[in-house]
């Protein structure tokens, strides 16, 4: 029988915008015990830092490879790592010249280096001291390969967006980012996150591919994703599924696309390949 290694990705494929996936934890994790079953694996293919993946892999029972920060890391589930390039930069140099130029450009700016689901649910006692309005930068502590950071303010006692102070980081971020980091680096606003992210220029998912084939040779590798980032896996996994959220350029490229949008359509795929799963969903 094929052994499946399905790689999903997180943002907008597994959660939704508020972080949240659109079924509940425990039908992930029910789903996800019967494809491991079966002897399958699940893993993860994302933008985002090791740590975060590894947090969400436990969520969700997942028992598959990691791979982070837009493919620059494949991390397996024996501990083991491998780098997919080398690095053009260097990440600690380049986050303190953003963090100590943003500190000099908006005065008064409170920038924390503090997981960002944490420091929301822990708000109330962390941020209390701060006056209200006030602006802060969230800087992901967990990247070692890229950076990134929130752009929010501080308001009633809750994070909240701020479109303007985020338009204007945005504005400078240029200034900033000079011209010897200029070829190497990608730059990923999104303001709809409230979020800036750094990677190197080189890299793209498909790289962490030919790791994945030397850990998993026997493998039909199946990659779930809901945008550009994903649909560079083409021709490089055997089969591209998408989302029914998916972007047009991702659905056009997909072998398949879903019905269902977010978790749904994730665990569509996972009950295309493992037929044995969708009685354990139908409970949920
Ligand atoms: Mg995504």
């Amino acid at each position: 029988m094929d052994k499946y290694l399905f790689l999903s990705d997180l943002d907008l494929t597994l959660i939704d915008r508020d972080y949240n996936p659109t079924l509940p934890f425990e039908a992930v994790r029910a789903v996800s015990r019967g494809v491991s079953d079966k002897g399958h694996q699940i893993g993860l293919i994302s933008d985002t830092a090791k740590a975060t993946l590894e947090m969400r892999r436990r969520q969700f029972g997942f028992n598959g490879p990691l791979i982070s920060e837009r493919g620059a890391l494949v991390s397996l589930p024996d501990g083991n790592s491998e780098l997919s390039a080398e690095m053009a930069i260097d990440w600690l140099v380049f986050k303190q010249l953003v963090i100590q130029s943003l500190e000099a450009r908006f005065p008064g700016v409170i920038i924390l280096e503090e997981g960002y689901l944490k420091l929301k649910r822990t708000r109330n006692d962390r941020l209390v001291f701060l006056n209200d309005k006030t602006n802060l930068i969230i800087v992901n502590p967990y990247r070692s390969y890229s950076f990134s950071f929130h752009v929010n303010q501080f308001q009633n006692g809750e994070i909240t967006q701020n479109s303007e102070f985020y338009k204007k980081i945005v504005d400078v971020l240029n200034d900033i980012v000079i011209e010897e980091y200029q070829p190497f680096v990608y730059q990923d606003a999104n303001p709809d996150y409230g979020v800036v992210i750094y990677t190197e220029k080189q890299l793209d998912k498909s790289l962490a591919i030919p790791i994945i084939r030397k850990y998993y040779p026997e493998h039909t590798l199946v990659a779930i994703g809901d945008s550009q980032g994903d649909a560079v896996l083409k021709g490089h996994v055997d089969i591209l599924a998408a989302v029914g959220n998916a972007s047009p350029e991702m659905k056009k490229r997909a072998d398949i696309i879903t019905s269902g949008e977010i978790t749904h359509g994730m665990l569509e795929i996972l009950e295309i390949f493992v037929p044995q799963v969708r009685e354990i969903r139908a409970k949920f």
